[in-house]
């Protein structure tokens, strides 16, 4: 008999621990319906893990996660802790989150988006332009601009202040990285769009080349290079015309948010965050978004980025492609039922959604 699949669960901070508990509920629904032997294990990361045990996360939390199968995520940080001043200059010491990116070299982050039927009128686009749009952005989540050294901000003689970062990148880094991209779009329409600010940029230079290389290994798809300005112009003209977006850890980050739009709430996306496609390494899964400070404690956020963040889940960690698309169809029935959240318009709260998802499920 095939071991037991080890989940570890980080709710996290604000919305977090709301959106989890649903996505949590699916994944165990799942597994029972589908007799999966699972071991599920939680622990406190960032804010609450800074609250119970002054850090953003402990060498035991590290541990674990290297043992497990998959990590689900809710998110973390709020101003409470955002405003403390840690005094390191090693991003992974002030977040815990990106402490666990690093260490389980999470580096290839799936960020898929598109435009729900049930939804066009939501979106702030006139239906015909979004209608259809299918994206995947897969921003690098190990290296560049949240990572980089040196950075500081540092005291000048005459009392004003300078602040810098750098986008650090090897082309191993890019490399690794970018195979992913080629190979993802092989699995879907066979299209790559590369975006960086080489005209602008070393690292974008950097990029460019190192891309194009690994092109050259994958005659079969489709390679653009746009910059980033433009190519964020061309998401919002031209949603259909983008298969797979591949992108720096900061331009990453900036276009995800923005594809969100597709789906007519930021609140629709989940991500998968893999050491390479197929790995079997341990790998994480968590809704794009952040702790929504703004809603939190008040049981309305939306939980299917993290309820497909779970269908993610199932398809790369598990190799479980079928279990993704139920849970995706699941998703979809409960959207054109109209059980949708405030952020799209409609009453419904975290829990009845999460108990319609099920009920199709069933
Ligand atoms: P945010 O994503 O938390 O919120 C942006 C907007 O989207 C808000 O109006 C929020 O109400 C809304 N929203 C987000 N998720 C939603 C959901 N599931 N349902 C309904 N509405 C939703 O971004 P922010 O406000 O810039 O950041 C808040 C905090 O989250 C900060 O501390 C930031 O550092 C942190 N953050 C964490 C992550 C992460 O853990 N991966 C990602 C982004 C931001
Ligand atoms: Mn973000």
């Amino acid at each position: 008999m095939a071991d037991p699949f080890k989940l570890l669960v980080l709710p996290g901070d604000g919305i977090g621990p709301e959106v989890v508990s649903v996505a949590l509920r699916v994944f165990e629904r799942m597994c029972q319906l589908e007799q999966i032997e699972t071991e599920i294990q939680h622990d406190l990361l960032h804010g609450a893990a800074w609250d119970r045990y002054g850090t953003f996360c402990r060498d035991e939390t590290v541990v674990t996660a290297k043992q497990s199968n998959a990590l689900l995520v809710g998110a973390v940080g709020g101003a409470k802790w955002d405003q403390l001043l840690i005094q390191s200059e090693d991003p992974a010491e002030r977040d815990g989150l990106m402490r666990l990116r690093e260490e389980l070299q999470a580096y290839a982050c799936l960020r898929p988006s598109r435009a729900y039927e049930s939804l066009l009128a939501r979106t702030p686009f006139k239906p015909d332009v979004v209608a259809g749009a299918d994206i995947l952005v897969l921003r690098e989540l190990c290296g560049g601009l949240p990572y980089g050294k040196p950075r500081g901000i540092d005291e000048l003689e005459d009392g004003s202040f300078q602040a810098y970062d750098a986008n650090f990148y090897s082309s191993e880094e890019i490399r690794r990285f970018a195979v992913v991209g080629f190979e993802i779009a092989r699995r879907r329409r066979g299209k790559v769009t590369s975006i960086d600010k080489s005209n602008v940029m070393e690292s974008g230079i950097l990029w460019r080349r190192i891309v194009g290389e690994v092109g050259t290994d994958y005659p079969d798809i489709e390679l653009e290079h746009l910059y980033t300005d433009n190519a964020l112009y061309q998401m919002m003209q031209r949603p259909t015309a983008f298969d797979v977006v591949i992108a720096d850890n900061i331009f990453g980050d900036i276009a995800s948010d923005l594809v969100a739009t597709y789906a007519g709430s930021l609140g629709m996306l989940p991500s998968a965050s893999l050491q390479g496609l197929d790995s079997g390494k341990p790998a994480i899964y968590e809704p794009v978004h952040g702790t929504a400070p703004d809603i939190a404690g008040q049981g309305i956020a939306n939980p299917i980025g993290a309820i497909l963040s779970v269908a993610m889940l199932f398809e790369y960690s598990m190799q479980r492609k079928d279990l993704a698309r139920r849970i995706e169809s699941a998703v979809v029935k409960c959207l054109q039922a109209g059980v949708v959240s405030a952020d799209l318009g409609g009453q419904a709260s975290t829990d009845q959604i999460g108990e319609k998802i099920l009920s199709v499920l069933d």
